[in-house]
């Protein structure tokens, strides 16, 4: 039979990955979407914010009896960040690793933290950490309508269709 690319499993796997406010300050942006339009995943959403205090709380809720949760939500609320949605076969799984460890010493030379971040309290971006988190993440930090479903001219160079 003929199959739709949209039936094949896992493609329509979604994540969030954000900068954060260190990496936008560092102007690192561009070469973390590089990184994910390289690997072959599709940008399905992205905006630029300040969060708030009440965003951040909801985003990081699992972490606030952790000594660094004060911290943390100063560090994330310190400036802008760039905050996407990128979707694909396995995309929750490729981008941590593509991320690498939460502490910058543990994250190998090639992954985002690795390349860009030594410290654990600056390490310039988020990505989900399972599909069921990605989903809470992605609906709270973006509307339905902020979301689109475009088809990509590569997507049978990148997956068996
Ligand atoms: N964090 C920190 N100190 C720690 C552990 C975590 O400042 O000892 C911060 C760091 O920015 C990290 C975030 O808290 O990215 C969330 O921690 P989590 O364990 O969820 O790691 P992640 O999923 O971001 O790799």
């Amino acid at each position: 039979g003929h199959r739709r690319k949209s039936t094949l499993p896992g493609v329509r796997e979604q994540t969030l990955i954000a900068v954060k406010p260190d990496g936008v300050q560092r102007r690192l942006v561009g070469q973390i979407i590089q990184r994910f339009e390289q690997r072959g995943f599709k940008l399905v959403g992205m905006k630029m914010l300040q969060a708030s205090e009440d965003l951040l709380s909801q985003h990081y809720s699992e972490l606030r009896m952790k000594p660094f949760y004060p911290s943390l939500l100063r560090y994330m609320s310190s400036g802008p960040v760039v905050v996407m949605v990128w979707e694909g076969h396995n995309v929750v799984q490729t981008s941590r690793t593509m991320v690498g460890h939460t502490n910058p010493v543990e994250a190998p030379p090639g992954t985002v933290r690795g390349d860009f971040s030594i410290h654990v309290s600056r390490n310039v971006v988020h990505a989900s950490d399972s599909p069921e988190g990605a989903n809470r993440e992605i609906q709270l930090w973006f509307q339905g309508k902020e979301l689109l479903n475009w088809d990509c001219c590569d997507q049978t160079s990148t997956y068996e269709v």
